[in-house]
């Protein structure tokens, strides 16, 4: 068997973490290392998906949920805009092999510079 991940552990309780969401589906962390004022992961409860590419194609629904979740966070802690980020592949950023959405807001003008 393989290791729980890392967000599974904070769903479970066995390592702290500030759990802001929990459905039947999903969960939502604040990040630890955060890049904006706001700035939330969206997980899915299941590990099944390592990104959101397998994600979306064994589970759109699933997917869909998230990102409603991650609009309801922008609604509640923001002013309802968001940026929404999956980071696919190590060389992409991705540290955590746990399917999950960045979701960012309040996000400081000068640092939208890039894309
Ligand atoms: P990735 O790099 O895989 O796209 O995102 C992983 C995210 O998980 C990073 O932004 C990192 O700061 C966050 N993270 C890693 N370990 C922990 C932790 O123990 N607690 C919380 N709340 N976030 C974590």
């Amino acid at each position: 068997m393989t290791e729980p991940s890392i967000f599974t552990r904070i769903l479970n309780g066995d390592i702290p973490g500030e759990i802001v969401v929990d459905t039947d589906t999903v969960f939502a962390i604040r990040d630890i290392n955060p890049q904006a004022p706001l700035h939330v992961l969206v997980i899915p409860k299941t590990e099944q998906y390592r990104d959101v590419t397998e994600l979306a194609a064994g589970d759109p629904a699933l997917l869909a949920e998230m990102v409603a979740v991650a609009k309801q966070l922008a609604d509640e802690h923001a002013n309802g805009e968001y940026r929404l980020i999956f980071n696919n592949g190590p060389s992409a950023g991705q540290t955590v092999f746990h399917v999950h959405a960045h979701v960012l807001g309040n996000i400081e003008e000068s640092k939208l510079v890039g894309f």
